[in-house]
C-alpha cells in the first residue's frame, strides 16, 4: 500500500527534495517523540552550514522512493531510528523496516548514517539501529557517518550531541563546506495571534481531528481516542503514603476490542498549576489564540501541534513541559537572557565539550532543572513563548498494561497504576504527568472527568492451548497483566474447560501495606485457578526477599513445567526485576537442565524466539 500513499501525496519524497532544492533526507523511527525531535534538530542544524534537509516520518511515504535517492546529486540518507518492545522497530518505522527485510532493493549509491535510540536495560539493545545500520550496506548503501548509539539509561541527550559532533566534519567534508559564520535564525515556525476565530475552529486538546471529543466517531486509535468515562476509581495501597490506583474505564459503545495483555494509551493533561507558572514567568496571556505555522511551504508538517489553539491548551494538551530540557532548547533559549552570566551558562550547557556536558549534567540533570525551574533559576531568561512551544516536545500518551480479562469485563477497561511522586535533591515534590492527573480526575460522566484512550494490541498472550502450564513473575505494578490472565483462566475454568497449572510469582513490600489485589489472589489460589500463589514480602522482615528468591527455591518445579512446554511470562520493573529472572532462567538451566553456560543462553533465547517466555517490562 505504500505506493497508493505516495500517488496520494501531493507531491512524492524526490520531487518535494528535488522542488526544494533538499539534499539531506532524515528518516525518523519514534515512538515516544525523541526520535522525532533529535531529526527535526539534525535538520535545523543543516541550515547553519546551509544545508537543506527534509524530515520525513517513513510511513508518510512511498518506500520506493528511496532507491530514486541517487537522481537527487550529492544527497544523504540519516536514518533516527528507535528500537521499541523487544527490539521492535516503532509504529511508523514498521513498513520500512519490513522492506528492508525483504531485501528486493538494490541502494546503491546511498550514502547513509544511523542513529540507534535504545535502552541498555533492555535486552534487544538499540537493535533496529544496527540492524539498519548493517542492512542498508548489504544491500549495496556505503556508510557515510559512523553508527551511532543513544542510551535512554544513561544520558541519550548527551550521546546524540556527541554523535552530531563526528557526524559535522563528515558532513563538511563531503560537502566542502564549512559552518556559517552568520547568525542564521533558528526558527522553524512563525507566530500568528489570532482573535477572531470562532469558538468551534479553536483546537481544545483534540489528539488530531477538531472536535473529535465532542463528536465521537469509531474506529477508535491513537490518532482518534476514545473518551472513556472513569467508573470506578480507588487506591489500593492502605497505611502508606504511597498510591496505586484502580481505575476503570467505561468502553460501552465504543467497539474498542481488548485481549488481556494488551496495553490501554492514555493521552493526559499537565498540571494548571505549572502551566499558569509558564504564563506568569513568560508574562503572556495564556487565553490567547493563536497558530504557529511553518516557515517553509512545502514541509510535511504545516503546525507542531494542532492549531489554532490558545497558548493554555497548547501548554496543557500538547507540550512536555515536565521532561528535563534539551541541549537545543538550551542553545536557543541563551539568546533571551540579558544577564551574561545566565547567557553563558547556557550556551555552555548546549556545547558538545567535555566541560558543556559536565555542566548540562549537574545543572540539569543532577538538580532535576525542568522548564519552570530552569525559568526561576535564571531570572534575565524571558524567551517569547512561541518560540519555548517550538522547542518543547509533543505530550506523549503513556501505556499501562491492562489488568482485566474481556471475557469477564467486555465493557471495561482496568488499569494498575503507581502514582509518580518523588523528591529532588534540593527537596523540591515532582509528580509524573499521567498517574497524577487521573488520580485528581473526578467519576463523572461529564467531557471534562473522561480519560482520552486506545488499545495497544502487544505480544503478551496467554498461550494457545488452555491446558499450557503458566509461570507469571510479576512484582508491584507487574502484576496488572496476571489480573487479567487469571480472570481469564478462572473463566474458562469455571465453564469446564482443562486449565494447566497457573503459577504465581508476586513481590511487594509490606503485607499490610502493598499487597495488590490480596483478596482476590487468596480466592484464585482457593478455587484452584491459582495451582500456587507466591508473595515475597521485601520489609517485612530484615532480610529482603524478592520473587527471584522464591523462584530458586522452587528450582525442580520450575524446570519440569519448562520442560513439559510451560510458557514463562514477566512483568514490571526492566531494570533491574527483569534481568535478575533472566539470570535466575540461565541458571535455572544449568543446574536443573544439565546443560552448560552457553547452552542455557540459547535454551532461553529459544524459548523467546518460540514465546514461551514474553517479556511485558518498562523503566
Ligand atoms: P511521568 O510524568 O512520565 O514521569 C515519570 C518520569 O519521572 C520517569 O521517566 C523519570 O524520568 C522521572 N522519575 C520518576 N521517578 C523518579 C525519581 N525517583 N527520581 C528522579 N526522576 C524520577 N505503569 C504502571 O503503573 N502500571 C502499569 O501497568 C504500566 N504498564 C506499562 C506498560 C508499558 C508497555 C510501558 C511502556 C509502561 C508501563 N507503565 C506502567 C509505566 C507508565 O507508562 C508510566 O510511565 C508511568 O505511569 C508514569 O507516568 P507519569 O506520566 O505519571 O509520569
Ligand atoms: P515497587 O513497589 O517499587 O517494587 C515491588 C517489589 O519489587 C518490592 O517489594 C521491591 O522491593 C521489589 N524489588 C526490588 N528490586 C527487585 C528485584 N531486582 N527483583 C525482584 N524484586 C525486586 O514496584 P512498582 O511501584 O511497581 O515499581 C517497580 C519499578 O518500576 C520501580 O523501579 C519503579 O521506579 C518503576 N516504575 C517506573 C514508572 C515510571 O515512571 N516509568 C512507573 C511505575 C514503576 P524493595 O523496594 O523493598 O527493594
Amino acid at each position: 500500500n505504500s505506493g497508493a500513499k505516495g500517488a496520494s501525496s501531493e507531491k512524492g519524497l524526490i520531487e518535494k527534495m528535488k522542488s526544494s532544492g533538499k539534499t539531506i533526507v532524515i528518516f525518523f523511527g519514534s515512538q515516544t517523540g525523541t526520535g522525532e525531535e533529535f531529526a527535526q534538530r539534525l535538520a535545523k542544524n543543516c541550515r547553519l552550514y546551509g544545508l537543506k534537509a527534509l524530515v520525513v516520518d517513513p510511513e508518510e511515504i512511498d518506500l520506493e522512493d528511496l532507491q530514486r535517492l541517487n537522481e537527487i546529486e550529492n544527497s544523504i540518507a540519516i536514518f533516527i531510528m528507535a528500537t521499541y518492545g523487544e527490539g521492535d522497530p516503532t509504529d511508523n518505522a514498521q513498513e520500512l523496516y519490513d522492506y528492508l527485510q525483504r531485501g528486493e532493493w538494490d541502494l546503491k549509491g546511498l550514502k547513509y548514517g544511523v542513529f540507534g535510540l535504545g535502552n541498555k536495560t533492555y535486552e534487544h539493545y538499540n537493535e533496529i539501529g544496527k540492524y539498519f545500520d548493517k542492512r542498508l550496506e548489504e544491500l549495496n548503501g556505503s556508510r557515510l557517518i559512523p553508527l551511532g548509539l543513544g542510551d535512554d539509561d544513561v544520558n541519550i541527550e548527551e550521546d546524540f550531541v556527541t554523535w552530531m559532533d563526528k557526524f559535522w566534519p563528515i558532513v563538511c567534508e563531503y560537502y566542502g563546506i564549512s559552518a556559517s559564520e552568520q547568525d542564521i535564525s533558528m526558527r522553524q515556525y512563525k507566530l500568528l495571534n489570532i482573535d477572531d476565530v470562532p469558538e468551534e475552529k479553536i483546537f481544545k486538546g483534540e489528539v488530531h481531528r477538531l472536535n473529535s471529543y465532542n463528536r465521537q466517531k469509531p474506529p477508535f486509535d491513537t490518532k482518534n481516542p476514545f473518551m472513556a468515562p472513569i467508573s470506578v476509581k480507588y487506591n489500593l495501597f492502605k497505611g502508606t503514603d504511597r498510591k496505586c490506583l484502580h481505575i476503570e474505564l467505561d468502553i460501552t459503545g465504543s467497539r474498542l476490542r481488548y485481549e488481556a495483555g494488551d496495553h490501554v494509551a492514555v493521552y493526559p493533561a499537565n498540571d494548571a498549576e505549572l502551566v499558569d507558572k509558564i504564563g506568569k514567568l513568560l508574562n503572556v496571556d495564556l487565553d490567547q489564540t493563536f497558530s504557529l505555522i511553518n516557515i517553509e511551504e512545502d514541509a510535511t508538517k504545516k503546525h507542531p501541534f494542532p492549531c489554532p489553539t490558545t497558548f493554555r491548551t497548547a501548554l496543557t494538551y500538547y507540550l512536555d513541559i515536565t521532561s528535563l530540557p534539551t541541549t537545543q532548547l538550551l542553545k536557543e533559549l541563551a539568546q533571551y537572557a540579558n544577564d551574561e552570566n545566565e547567557k553563558k551558562s547556557l550556551q555552555l550547557m548546549a556545547s558538545a565539550s567535555e566541560e558543556g556536558k559536565a555542566h548540562y549534567n549537574s545543572f540539569i540533570r543532577d538538580e532535576h532543572t525542568d522548564l519552570v525551574n530552569l525559568l526561576e533559576k535564571m531570572t534575565s531568561l524571558k524567551p517569547p513563548i512561541d518560540h519555548v512551544m517550538e522547542l518543547l516536545p509533543r505530550l506523549q500518551a503513556r501505556y499501562y498494561s491492562i489488568s482485566s480479562s474481556p471475557k469477564v469485563h467486555p465493557n471495561t477497561i482496568h488499569i494498575t497504576c503507581t502514582v509518580v511522586e518523588y523528591e529532588t535533591k534540593d527537596g523540591r515534590q515532582c509528580k509524573g504527568v499521567t498517574t497524577n492527573w487521573l488520580l485528581n480526575k473526578p467519576v463523572l460522566d461529564d467531557l471534562k472527568s473522561k480519560v482520552p484512550i486506545f488499545v495497544r494490541k502487544s505480544q503478551f498472550r496467554l498461550p494457545f492451548k488452555f491446558q499450557t502450564s503458566v509461570i507469571m513473575i510479576g512484582p508491584g505494578t507487574g502484576l496488572a497483566p496476571f489480573r487479567g490472565f487469571l480472570q481469564e483462566r478462572d473463566y474458562y475454568r469455571k465453564e469446564g474447560r482443562l486449565v494447566g497449572k497457573s503459577l504465581l510469582y508476586y513481590g511487594c513490600r509490606k503485607r499490610t501495606e502493598d499487597y495488590l489485589y490480596q483478596e482476590e489472589l487468596e480466592e484464585y489460589e482457593k478455587n484452584g485457578t491459582l495451582t500456587k500463589l507466591n508473595v515475597a514480602f521485601s520489609r517485612d522482615q530484615a532480610e529482603k526477599v524478592y520473587v527471584t528468591h522464591l523462584l530458586r527455591k522452587d528450582s525442580n518445579l520450575l524446570w519440569n513445567i519448562i520442560k513439559e512446554g510451560g510458557h514463562i511470562y514477566v512483568c514490571g520493573d526492566a531494570k533491574n526485576m527483569a534481568r535478575d529472572v533472566h539470570d535466575l532462567l540461565i541458571d535455572l538451566c544449568e543446574k536443573e537442565g544439565g546443560m552448560g553456560k552457553t547452552q542455557a543462553v540459547q535454551y532461553v533465547k529459544d524459548l523467546g524466539q518460540k514465546s514461551r517466555y514474553v517479556l511485558d517490562v518498562w523503566s
